[in-house]
């Protein structure tokens, strides 16, 4: 069972590791994993698993155990799991507590809107302009998204790993956050921040393209009365093309390795040596400990985020 606090015994660090089921690992995926694994072990801390299933239509029912299989392979345990899917009723109470208000905008409109706008940004992702915000401008017909009015705020948010701050002004460069899709599904922001919080994590470590996206949950954060955690974002594993490995981009999965009779201490080696840790050719878990405590030390002293 998850607890609100850590094990009191221990340096008092909860991590976590929280893959989306839609698919099987691959090394980028094990390597996120791994460290997650190290940075919760190395103080002697607590690390829990936590399945991020809400996205219903890209869930594969396959993936929770041949992630679990996969993880155990690698040697790297949990002392307690959870699944968003069973946690509806939490998301709902913590939007209930948030200012929201229903939006009836498809895609399309939020896109042609921005692109009207002045000084739309180029490149970024679009900010939501705040349509609906007028109750005349909503389409009772339609199926209706939970947005999160975000108050007038600067955030910032912090990385313990590289040692950068960044900021954001919520209003203008993130836009009023959907906590619930229109097909009724709550959004990642909102889960992973009750998800947290709920279990007392002190330390996320996750893949540096949720990095952007920290600012807002910071907000979400505060605005629920949550405290903040430590961030460590850690780059993510590229191919030999430098090009992000993907589920579907066809990396080669942990389980084909495994089942092709590959050992873990070598698979374990080839994610520190990616890392640029000397290591020799199989490399036991705990050997590993020592040079996330250095990384950790010398931070920044990972490569940069791609
Ligand atoms: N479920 C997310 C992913 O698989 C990770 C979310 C997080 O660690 O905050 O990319």
């Amino acid at each position: 069972m998850e607890t609100a606090r850590g094990n009191p015994q221990t340096a008092g660090v909860v991590g976590r590791y929280a893959p989306s089921p839609t698919g099987a690992m691959h090394l980028g995926n094990a390597r996120t994993a791994l460290l997650a694994w190290l940075h919760s072990r190395a103080p002697g801390g607590r690390h829990l698993l936590r399945f991020e299933d809400l996205d219903t239509g890209r869930v594969r029912s396959w993936a929770y155990d041949l992630i679990r299989r996969d993880l155990e392979w690698l040697g790297l345990d949990w002392d307690a799991e959870s699944v968003q899917s069973r946690q509806l009723d939490r998301y709902r109470e913590a939007a209930a507590r948030l200012d929201t208000y229903p939006c009836t905008c498809t895609r399309r409109e939020v896109l042609a809107a921005v692109q009207d706008s002045a000084g739309a940004p180029h490149g970024a992702e679009p900010v939501y302009p705040g349509t609906c915000r007028d109750p005349g401008a909503r389409h009772p017909e339609r199926p209706a998204a939970l947005r999160w009015r975000v108050p007038d705020a600067r955030v910032c948010a912090q990385d313990r790993l590289s040692g950068q701050t960044l900021c954001q002004d919520l209003r203008t460069q993130v836009g009023d956050v959907v906590l619930r899709r229109n097909d009724g599904v709550y959004a990642y922001h909102l889960a992973v921040v009750v998800d947290d919080a709920a279990a007392g994590v002190t330390d996320v470590l996750r893949g540096a393209d949720l990095w952007v996206a920290t600012p807002r949950q910071v907000a979400l954060q505060a605005a629920l009365g949550f405290p903040t955690p430590r961030y460590l974002h850690v780059p993510l594993m590229t191919d030999y093309r430098g090009e992000r490995l993907a589920k579907r981009g066809g990396a080669p999965p942990v389980s084909a390795l495994r089942e092709a009779g590959e050992s873990a201490g070598r698979v374990r080696a080839q994610l520190a040596r990616s890392l640029g840790w000397a290591v020799p050719d199989e490399v036991p878990l705990l050997d590993l400990l020592p040079l996330w405590r250095a990384a950790l030390e010398g931070a920044p002293a990972l490569p940069a985020g791609e």
